[in-house]
């Protein structure tokens, strides 16, 4: 149902489904779901509700099949992105990826790394998303936040941000802050160069990593560390078990790459769950080394859903 919200006009919507905001398709409903259109309407939301979740790109997030009762808003239509000499801010639903390409036609390096994740900025930000050895924290000035404890907007610089692999002090602290904004300074740069840097990084990918034709989460567990600072694979350590193609109904261990779990057709929240688990049992019993996934959740969930998630996440 589409209404607007009598208080400050805002877009929100009750019972709305969330298949196609979410790059897993999950089934999930929630029982309210707000669209604010900028960092006003964005704050008024929190007059009307004190336990509110915030859903990007959802390219990160297993979503509950049993649905989401707690009011929700989707970042998407803050999306503006503005230049000006070396800096962009950028609003937290602006798509990274828009991000990536108006940088290169802005003649401005940095970015290339950004093509081919199907993020929001804020979403990004908390997530600290990387690759090919470089993440946004490489580039990010400071960030407008909501902190929802003070209902206040605070500017937090980088090294507030505390900034680790895929860590944040937002992810930290599980939402008690909210990025509205973030300013990144970049580089200026050969537009030909950056385009070509483009171009080998969105090729890599399409050797190793499934289109969103199958829907999926990304890399799902956090690549271990050793005690001796050696980084393995974890889709390496899942493939050694065995499991590429390995399926629980619908969700299944991609056939080409360990670290990817796909929905096959309408997969559930428990199945799903289920797959992760045997991939975390079978790494355990084979080297003794316990994963940790990477993907974050947003919904309620049953309790054996709950109980596994508790081994699966250490954070
Ligand atoms: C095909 C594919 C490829 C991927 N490749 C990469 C990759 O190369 N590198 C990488 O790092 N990740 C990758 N990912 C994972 C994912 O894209 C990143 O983790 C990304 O940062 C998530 O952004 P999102 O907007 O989709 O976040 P969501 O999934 O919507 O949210 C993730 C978490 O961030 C929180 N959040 C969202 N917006 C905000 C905000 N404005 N303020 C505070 N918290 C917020 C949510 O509450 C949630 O806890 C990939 C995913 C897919 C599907």
């Amino acid at each position: 149902m589409n209404c607007t919200c009598s208080k400050n006009n805002i877009e929100f919507y009750h019972n709305f489904q969330l298949k196609n905001f979410n790059t897993l398709k999950m089934s999930s409903c929630a029982d309210l779901v707000y669209f604010p259109k900028d960092e006003r309407e964005f704050c008024s939301i929190f007059d009307l509700h004190d336990n509110v979740c915030v859903l990007g790109w959802g390219s990160n997030t297993l979503l509950s099949s049993l649905g989401i009762k707690t009011p929700l808003i989707i970042t998407k239509k803050m999306s503006d992105i503005s230049f000006r000499c070396n800096t962009v801010e950028v609003e937290a639903g602006a798509s990274v990826q828009k991000l990536s390409q108006e940088a290169c036609n802005n003649g401005l390096s940095g970015f290339e790394f950004l093509i081919g994740i199907p993020a929001s900025l804020g979403g990004a930000v908390a997530m600290n998303a990387g690759a090919h050895q470089q993440c946004i924290s490489d580039y990010i000035v400071c960030a407008r936040v909501f902190d929802v404890e003070k209902k206040q907007i605070i500017v937090l610089n980088k090294d507030e941000l505390e900034f680790s692999y895929r860590n944040s002090l937002i992810k930290k602290n599980d939402g008690r802050f909210i990025v509205l904004s973030a300013k990144f300074l970049l580089n200026k740069s050969d537009k030909a160069n950056i385009k070509a840097k483009m171009d080998e990084n969105t090729e890599f990918r399409k050797r190793v990593q499934p289109s969103l034709i199958l829907p999926n989460l990304g890399s799902v567990f956090k690549n271990p560390i050793l005690p001796n600072g050696e980084k393995l694979s974890a889709g390496m350590l899942v493939d050694k078990c065995g499991l590429k193609g390995f399926h629980i109904n619908n969700a299944g261990v991609w056939e080409k790459h360990g670290n990817f779990v796909i929905n096959y057709d309408n997969c559930t929240s428990v199945d799903y769950t289920n797959v992760l688990f045997k991939m975390y049992d079978s790494v355990k019993e084979k080297f003794n080394i316990e994963l940790e996934c990477e993907i974050v959740r947003l919904g309620q969930f049953s309790e054996s859903e709950d109980k596994i998630w508790k081994i699966l996440k250490k954070d």
